[in-house]
C-alpha cells in the first residue's frame, strides 16, 4: 500500500493556544471537515461549513455581529495553511487541488 502524503495542522496553529490536537487528512476537504467538527465540539467555535471554507465563499464581515470573530480568524489561517484560493467562476468543483508548481 502506497503511503500518501498527509496534510497536518495543529489546532494551536489556528489560534487555540492550549490545544495540542492535530488534524490530518489526505485532502484539504478531509482535513477541513475534521477541523470544523473539532472546533465545534471541543471549543464551541461556531465555524462555517467545510464546503463554505473550501469554496472560499466565507466573507469576513465585521458588520455581521452574530459571526464568531474567532471563527473568522481560524478560517483565514486554515485557508492560508491549505493554500485555498477563492472559487473560480464557472467551475463546478471547488478549487481544492494544489496548483502545479510554477517554473
Ligand atoms: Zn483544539
Amino acid at each position: 500500500m502506497r503511503e500518501r502524503e498527509m496534510i497536518r495542522i495543529h489546532c494551536s496553529e489556528l489560534g487555540i493556544a492550549d490545544c495540542d490536537w492535530v488534524a490530518s487528512g489526505e485532502t484539504p476537504g478531509d482535513l477541513v471537515r475534521d477541523v470544523v467538527a473539532h472546533l465545534g465540539d471541543d471549543h464551541g467555535v461556531d465555524m462555517p461549513d467545510a464546503e463554505t471554507i473550501l469554496e472560499g465563499n466565507y466573507i469576513e464581515d465585521p458588520v455581521m455581529g452574530d459571526k464568531d470573530e474567532g471563527a473568522a480568524i481560524i478560517v483565514r489561517r486554515l485557508r492560508e495553511a491549505l493554500n485555498i484560493e477563492p472559487r473560480v467562476e464557472g467551475l463546478d468543483a471547488p478549487s481544492v487541488m494544489a496548483p502545479p508548481p510554477q517554473t
